[in-house]
């Protein structure tokens, strides 16, 4: 029997009972200016927990890395003048270490780091004494006993505010999705673990500002815990991702209307 030593997230839903559990912010820290003003618009449509990725591990060099120690200052900033909670993706220990010096609530672990045992192990050892909740994304691959393996260091390690992302699953084929939902996967991990929270992220999935609203509704209606979105102050001008980010009120507009049945079941 699979098992993991689970406690509640505990983390603040928006208006509690109309909403999920709703992490939104920009794929990146790019600037302060701009973390600040996206951070701004989020709380004031009543937004609690913000995402910014400060170190972007990406596929191909060249590509925007992020800002690194220099965004953490900011994410305090946030925290300080609009009251949320905020997170970021870590990878390394020494992320981890410089994370938890910011103050930051709430750290997730990126697709590509947990296809790799190793880093997830040096995560892992990293958090040992650490309370604060960790959200694991899938690995990049059609792989769940890798994503299972990489929740079960992380929980080894003595987290027990953990939590899934279902990210969607990188394919060669020609899609609608910039990574395939498969969604028979995050099903099975949730058959397995029925008490893990499972949060969608429609972002990294669609990678289309369109698909957002579909994706969003469709996660509700299968049962998921929650919603990670990317949402950026001018998203044509992000440093990464731009074609998936939504300004703050039109991710409020979404989710305004989103149909959310009680008692889903995820299956
Ligand atoms: C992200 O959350 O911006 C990100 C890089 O996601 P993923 O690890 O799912 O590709
Ligand atoms: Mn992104």
């Amino acid at each position: 029997m699979d098992d993991l030593r689970l406690t509640s997230l505990n983390l603040p839903g928006i208006n509690e009972n109309k909403r999920p559990l709703v992490i939104a912010g920009p794929c990146s820290a790019e600037t302060e200016e701009q973390v600040m003003t996206t951070a701004r618009q989020l709380a004031e449509k009543g937004f609690k927990i913000f995402r910014a990725g400060v170190w972007k591990p990406r596929t191909k060099p060249g590509g925007f890395e992020g800002m690194g120690e220099a965004a953490l200052p900011w994410l305090q900033r946030v925290k300080e003048e609009t009251g949320m909670l905020v997170s970021t993706e870590v990878a390394m220990p020494k992320h981890v270490e410089a994370s938890l010096k910011a103050g930051v609530d709430l750290l997730w672990v990126g697709a590509r780091t947990t296809a790799n045992p190793f880093a997830m192990q040096e995560l892992a050892d990293s958090l040992k004494g650490v309370d604060i909740p960790v959200l694991v994304k899938n690995p990049v691959n059609p792989d769940i006993e890798l994503w299972i393996g990489a929740l079960e260091r992380i929980n080894g390690a003595g987290i027990t505010r953990l939590g899934a992302i279902h990210r969607g699953f990188s394919s060669i084929d020609q899609k609608i999705y910039r990574n395939a939902p498969m969604w028979h996967i995050p099903i099975e991990l949730h058959r397995r673990f029925p008490n893990l929270p499972v949060i969608c992220d429609p972002s990294h999935i669609g990678g289309r500002r369109d698909l957002i609203a579909p994706l969003c509704q469709q996660a509700m209606d299968m049962g998921f815990s929650g919603l990670i979105v990317e949402s950026h102050c001018n998203p044509d001008c992000a440093w990464s991702d731009a074609k998936q980010q939504v300004m703050p009120d039109v991710l409020d507009f979404i989710l305004d209307r989103l149909v959310i049945r009680e008692n889903v079941e995820m299956t």
